[in-house]
């Protein structure tokens, strides 16, 4: 196609994307799609040095909505020039230190610094200009295209960390921010909603875009302050003063944010907060490097869409769109049964990505997934879990239907639907539960059977008719020898496992049953707290929620599991072949001495130089208990990395936390 059709068709196709991210907070593609098409429209239009009039490359934004009242931003609000690697951003930098030479040559007696550089996050959700008058907050508005945005002072005021009178009163001053979700609020909101928000900028931007300021208090938004736009009686001379202001009148400044003297340093620092990326409770993009110095900044202006001084470092995309092919549905060691959706492949987050979760047949009816087979969704993935579809692109009913089995696909049962999840209650004929219930019994975490994996279970099943735990210790080796890719070696390898195991704890032996609800911080409690199998297959529902952590539904789940004769028979058995599940002998006495003595401590996000289990047995040692639930009574939180809600709560309730694992290892005195 010649380049000036490719060229119309790319501006058109553009604006309708813009339309539906900026106006409708409804995006048809993700970012990472926008982002190419984007790319290759500034490419076009470098090779022809032609731009078109409606070209997104010449405007900041979108069209206002009706209903909001207008405002005249006091200096026009930016975008940000882009940087997609190291490349870009030393081209970047090179311009700077260009512009700043041929300045300082024209002006030697007055020559600007050296550059110096200051590193924020940058914010995936709404930009927020606020207007202050004689530290009142009198307006509030949305970016809009730059020069006018959306007065949405009413919702702005739900927000609740926005100040609405501030220290400084001397006359009008304009601060900018973003309005975010944090994604733990999304996450408990979604658990709740009729209707699913697809993404925390969109719940954000349209929350904050709703006519009914009602709608945006219940969406519980919080807002980072990074720059002041216009100032009657104030000037800065850099980026550190203006914060300093900002945190002095109370803005919430994000506690991320570096400075580089040299710009070598500058994709260290990028690296570091990309590592750091996942464990944040709210979605950014990238980084934003500024030029710190404000004498600079005003030298080297603005072009029609961004500042000069500034640039957006972007992240690889977590989001994109690809094509639900087909749902297929997997048996789990409980019964229940997840539906695993095949989709057309795509790159995302450097792999491709074909199979994504549904969770369950809830989920597919919440997130309006119910006749799209065949249409565009929207896909995430995050950390290194397997993505998960957001929600349809398009709110049409345009797909075929996912029809749901009513027949378990493994065993044929009928299934039965209880809440969100579809189940087979075939317990002891149904092949994926019982090799299942086998894998998790001799799983690392459980009886830690060496050797043993899915494969074994289902050949022990299938060759050995293996069908429940416990006859995983009247094995023999003439049988096992005989099975097929097992050895003499193999044979007695595990054999030597499965003696091993009878040693293993009753914390161990008791998560290995796989108790429903029940996970592994429960067991180790019930171990230590009731001391022997006889006091925990015993307990009443009434002992058992007296205990830390244990609310009613786990208490009954319990008391349920240890009352179904085949599982008592089960553990019988086992102990008859020589399982012993005893509780430890209580230890030397924990300190009372140490930095966590007496204080109450939630584990929460991975750590990295040593396992949760380590640490929790070395707080315990040093007379701190450990709980799985963060309440009013905890003192302490240790955030590791990917920390999500706990850590959010921590915040909100204002417990002290330790995020340096360093700090953590010193304090554990290891
Ligand atoms: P931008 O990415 O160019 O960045 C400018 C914005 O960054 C500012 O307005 C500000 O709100 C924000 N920001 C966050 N943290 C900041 C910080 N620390 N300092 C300064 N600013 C900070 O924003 P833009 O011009 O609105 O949008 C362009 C991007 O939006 C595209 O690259 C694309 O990814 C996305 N987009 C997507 C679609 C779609 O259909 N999916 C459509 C249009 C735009």
């Amino acid at each position: 196609m010649d380049p000036m059709q490719s060229m119309r068709q790319l501006v058109d196709e553009l604006n309708k994307y813009n339309y539906h991210y900026y106006t409708m907070d409804q995006p048809l593609v993700s970012d990472k799609e926008y982002d190419a098409l984007y790319d290759q429209l500034t490419a076009l239009e470098a090779e022809t040095g032609v731009v078109l009039p409606d070209s997104p490359t010449q405007r900041v934004g979108g069209e206002l909505l009706k209903g909001f009242v207008p405002h005249r931003h006091l200096t026009p609000l930016w975008s940000l020039d882009k940087a997609q690697n190291e490349d870009h951003l030393t081209s970047w930098n090179n311009r700077v230190l260009k512009l700043v030479a041929d300045y300082n040559s024209k002006n030697p007696d007055t020559p600007l610094p050296d550059p110096t550089y200051a590193i924020e996050l940058k914010f995936d959700g709404l930009t927020l200009n606020l207007t202050y008058t004689d530290g009142k907050l009198v307006q509030a508005a949305t970016r809009g295209n730059g020069v006018v945005g959306e007065g949405i002072l009413a919702q702005v005021k739900t927000i609740k960390s926005v100040p609405l009178t501030i220290p400084f009163q001397e006359g009008t001053i304009e601060v900018q921010g973003e309005g975010i979700m944090n994604l733990s609020v999304l996450e408990a909101y979604n658990q709740k909603a009729a209707e699913p928000l697809k993404n925390a900028r969109n719940a954000a931007a349209g929350a904050l875009r709703n006519l009914n300021p009602k709608v945006t208090a219940e969406r519980k938004l919080n807002a980072f302050f990074y720059n002041v736009g216009y100032a009657e009686n104030l000037s800065f001379t850099s980026h550190q003063e203006m914060m300093d202001f900002l945190r002095e009148n109370r803005f919430k400044v994000n506690p991320f944010i570096s400075y580089c003297d040299d710009f070598s340093q500058v994709m260290a620092e990028l690296g570091r907060i990309q590592e750091q990326r996942s464990s944040l409770d709210y979605l950014i993009d990238g980084a934003v490097i500024k030029i710190t110095d404000m004498r600079t900044r005003e030298v080297l202006g603005y072009t029609d869409k961004f500042p000069r001084w500034a640039v957006a470092f972007k992240f690889e995309a977590e989001e994109t769109t690809t094509v639900l092919q087909s749902v297929t549905w997997n048996v789990g060691r409980t019964g229940k049964i997840t539906p695993l959706a095949r989709v057309e492949p795509v790159e995302l987050a450097g792999v491709t990505v074909q199979n994504c979760t549904l969770n369950n047949v809830g989920d597919i009816e919440r997130k309006n997934l119910k006749f799209a087979l065949g249409t565009r969704v929207f896909i995430r993935r995050s950390n290194d879990v397997i993505p998960e579809i957001l929600g349809k692109v398009t709110e049409e009913n345009d797909g075929d239907e996912i029809l749901y089995p009513d027949k378990c696909p493994a065993c044929g049962f009928p299934l039965e639907q209880r809440g969100a999840h579809l189940f087979c209650n075939n317990r002891f004929g149904c092949r994926p539960q019982i090799i299942g219930r086998i894998s998790h019994f001799a799983s690392r975490d459980a009886m830690d059977i060496e050797t043993f994996s899915d494969k074994t279970a289902g050949q022990l099943y299938d060759e050995l008719s293996v069908r429940e735990p416990a006859e995983l210790y009247s094995l023999s080796f003439e049988s096992l020898v005989k099975l097929e890719r097992f050895g003499e070696k193999k044979a007695k390898n595990l054999l030597d496992a499965i003696e091993v195991s009878k040693s293993r704890d009753l914390a161990s032996f008791l998560f290995a049953l796989g108790i429903p609800n029940t996970g592994k911080s429960t067991t180790k409690m019930l171990a230590d707290e009731l001391g022997s199998l006889e006091a925990v297959m015993n307990a009443t529902v009434e002992e058992l929620t007296a205990l830390p952590d244990v609310g009613g539904i786990v208490a009954e789940s319990i008391v349920a599991f240890f009352a179904d004769p085949f599982n008592r028979a089960g553990i019988q058995k086992m102990i008859e072949l020589g399982v012993q599940a005893k509780a430890p002998e209580k230890q030397e006495a924990a300190r009372s001495d140490s930095f966590f003595s007496g204080k109450t401590v939630v584990l929460t996000g991975t750590l990295h130089k040593l396992t949760r289990d380590e640490a929790s047995a070395r707080l315990e040692t040093l007379g701190a208990k450990v709980t799985g639930s963060v309440s009013k009574k905890t003192d302490l939180v240790i955030a590791g990395e990917k920390a999500g809600s706990k850590l959010a709560k921590a915040q909100q309730l204002g417990i002290d936390v330790i995020e340096d694992e360093d700090e953590l290892i010193r304090l554990l005195e290891l």
